[in-house]
C-alpha cells in the first residue's frame, strides 16, 4: 500500500517591536537580565513545512542573501530540536522548509526566532502531534529568549532572558510605521557596546515598564509614546550613528514618538491612527534617512497555520 504524503503546511508568523525594554547588569552566565514589553506586529514571514526526500531550507525574500541556509537556520534548528522531543528522526524527520520573509534579517525584530516559532507550529500539524501551544513554548524556549513570544503573539512582558512571559492587556490597535535600515545589526555586538558604555559613565536607564502596562489597558497612543524606552538604543545609535537622523525624522513626519526596536536597526514610530501611519510612512520614505519603509499595527496573534485552524 502507498503511504499518503501529508499536504505542506504554511504558518504566518509576526514581527515584534519592543514598546520598553530594560537590560539589567550582565549576570555571571554571560547574558543581560531583561524586562520587556513586546509587541507582536502585522510584518511577517511565511514559513512553509513539507515532507521531502530532499531536507533542507530555501529562503525568499526580505534579506534572502544573508540568511544561512544550513545548520545555523534558526527554522532548521527548530527541525531538529522538535523532532527530537518527540522522537522522530531519519526519514519520520525529513521535511524541506521554506522562508517567505518580510521580516527585515538582524533588524531587531527577531525574524529567525519568528521562522523557528513558525517551523514549530508548522511540523506539529504535519506531524499530526497531540501537543499543546505551552508544550511547544518549551521546546521553543530552547530555540531561544525570543522564540516563545512569536508563538504567542500579543502583547507580552517578557523577563529572564526575554522567554518568561506574562500576558499583557492591550484594548486597542496601535499603528506602527517601520523604517528599515541599510544593513543589520548583530545582537551581541550591540550588548558589548552597552557594556562599553556602562563602564565608561552610566547611561541613563528606563524605568519601571509598569506605566507602559498602564498606557496599553488605556489604549491611548499618546499616552504610550510618551512611554516608549529602550536601554539598546543608545548602543545601536552608538554604532549606527545615522539612526539619530531616522529617528528625527519619524517625528518631523508627524509620528507621536520612535524607538530602537530591540537592538536595532530598525525604528518603530508610534502613529495616532492608521491614516496618520500612512502620511508619515509616506514622508519618511521620502526623507532620504531608511532603505525601506512599512506600516504595520498591532497586537496581532503569534505563528498560526495559514487557511488552517488545526494548530496547537
Ligand atoms: P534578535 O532576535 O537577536 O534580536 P534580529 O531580529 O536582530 O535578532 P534575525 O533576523 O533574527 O535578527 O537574525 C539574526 C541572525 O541570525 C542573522 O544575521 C542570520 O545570520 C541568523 N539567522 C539564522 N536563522 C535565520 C532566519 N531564519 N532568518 C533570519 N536570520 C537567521
Amino acid at each position: 500500500m502507498l503511504a499518503v504524503v501529508p499536504p505542506p503546511v504554511t504558518v504566518r508568523v509576526p514581527a515584534k517591536i519592543n514598546l520598553h525594554l530594560s537590560v539589567g547588569d550582565l549576570r555571571a552566565d554571560g547574558y543581560h537580565e531583561l524586562a520587556t514589553v513586546f509587541q507582536a506586529v502585522s510584518l511577517t514571514d511565511e514559513v512553509t513545512v513539507a515532507v521531502a526526500e530532499e531536507p533542507g531550507v530555501e529562503v525568499y525574500g526580505e534579506g534572502q542573501d544573508s540568511v544561512p541556509t544550513g545548520a545555523d537556520n534558526l527554522a532548521w534548528r527548530a527541525v531538529q530540536t522538535l523532532a527530537a522531543h518527540v522522537g522522530r528522526s531519519g526519514g519520520e524527520a525529513a521535511v524541506r522548509v521554506v522562508l517567505n520573509k518580510g521580516i527585515p534579517v538582524a533588524g531587531g525584530m527577531a525574524g529567525g526566532s519568528a521562522d523557528a516559532a513558525a517551523t514549530l507550529v508548522g511540523l506539529a500539524s504535519l506531524w499530526r502531534l497531540d501537543i499543546s501551544r505551552d508544550e511547544l513554548a518549551d521546546v521553543a524556549a530552547e530555540l531561544g529568549s525570543d522564540v516563545p513570544f512569536a508563538l504567542y503573539g500579543g502583547t507580552a512582558l517578557g523577563t529572564g532572558r526575554g522567554e518568561q512571559l506574562v500576558p499583557v492587556l492591550s484594548r486597542h490597535t496601535f499603528h506602527w510605521v517601520l523604517a528599515f535600515d541599510q544593513r543589520g545589526l548583530s545582537t551581541p555586538r550591540v550588548y558589548q557596546e552597552l557594556d562599553r558604555l556602562r563602564a565608561q559613565g552610566d547611561p541613563p536607564r528606563v524605568g519601571s515598564h509598569d506605566p507602559v502596562v498602564e498606557a496599553l489597558s488605556s489604549g491611548d497612543p499618546r499616552q504610550l509614546a510618551l512611554l516608549l524606552g529602550n536601554d539598546l538604543q543608545a548602543a545601536a545609535v552608538s554604532l549606527r550613528p545615522g539612526l539619530r537622523r531616522t529617528l528625527r525624522a519619524g517625528v518631523n513626519a508627524g509620528a507621536l514618538a520612535g524607538t530602537v526596536s530591540g537592538s536595532g536597526p530598525t525604528c518603530a514610530f508610534l502613529c495616532t491612527d492608521a491614516e496618520s501611519a500612512l502620511a508619515v510612512a509616506a514622508e519618511l520614505a521620502g526623507a532620504g534617512v531608511c532603505r525601506t519603509v512599512r506600516v504595520a499595527h498591532g497586537p496581532v496573534p503569534g505563528a498560526r497555520v495559514v487557511g488552517g485552524d488545526d494548530s496547537p
